[in-house]
C-alpha cells in the first residue's frame, strides 16, 4: 500500500551537516519526497510531537531530555511517500540505539552512542532521525508538522517502475 510517513532530521543531524547525505539514502531507495521544510520547533510543538506515549514507553526522564533536545536547533521535516513507507523508512533508519543499530542503517553508520552513555550523561540519545512508528502515528505527526497545502502529489520518473 502506498502511504506517507514523517521523518525529522533532528538538530544533531542538521548541526553535523548530514542533511544531504541522509536525504540521499531515502531518495536512493525510491521513496518520494512530497513535503520538506526546516523548522526550529518551539516547546509547544515539541510537547505535541513527543506525547505522553513516550513517558509510558520510555519514562518521564527520557521525555524531559527529548523535549529539550528537539528544540536545541532547527530540524528538517520531510514527508516521504512509498510502498509501506512507515516500515521501510524505519528499516533504513535503524534501531533506536546507535550502538546496536546495524551498519548500513543511518543510525548505525553515522552514530554510535549507547543508551547507557546517554543516561549517565543526562541527555537524550542523539540518533539523527525521527521516523513515525506506525501508520496512526504517521497520520497524526504529519498533521502536526505539515498543512495539506504543503504536501504535494506529483509523478517522478521512477513512478512507472513502482506503481
Ligand atoms: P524511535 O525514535 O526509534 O522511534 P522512541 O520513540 O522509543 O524511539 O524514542 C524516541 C527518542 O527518545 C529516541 O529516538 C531517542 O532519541 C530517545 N531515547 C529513547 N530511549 C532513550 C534512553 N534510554 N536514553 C536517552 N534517550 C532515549
Ligand atoms: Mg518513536
Amino acid at each position: 500500500m502506498i502511504e506517507r510517513t514523517l521523518v525529522l532530521l533532528k538538530p544533531d543531524a542538521v548541526k553535523r551537516c548530514l542533511i544531504g547525505t541522509i536525504i540521499t539514502r531515502f531518495e536512493n531507495a525510491g521513496l518520494k519526497i512530497v513535503g520538506m521544510k526546516m523548522i526550529w520547533a518551539d516547546n509547544e510543538r515539541a510537547l505535541k510531537h513527543y506525547t505522553e506515549d513516550i513517558t509510558i514507553r520510555r519514562g518521564q526522564f527520557v521525555r524531559d531530555k527529548l523535549l529539550k533536545f528537539l528544540v536545541e536547533g532547527p530540524v528538517v521535516a520531510i514527508c516521504l511517500e512509498g510502498i509501506d513507507s512507515v516500515e521501510v523508512v524505519r528499516k533504513i533508519v535503524g534501531s533506536t540505539e546507535p550502538k546496536t543499530a546495524p551498519p548500513g542503517t543511518i543510525r548505525g553508520d553515522f552514530a554510535h552512542m549507547s543508551y547507557t552513555y546517554a543516561d549517565n550523561n543526562n541527555r537524550a540519545i542523539p540518533n539523527l532521525i525521527h521516523a513515525s512508528g506506525n501508520r496512526e502515528e504517521a497520520i497524526s505527526e504529519l498533521g502536526l508538522w505539515f498543512s495539506d497545502k504543503e504536501l504535494h502529489s506529483y509523478n517522478t520518473v521512477h513512478d512507472s517502475q513502482v506503481i
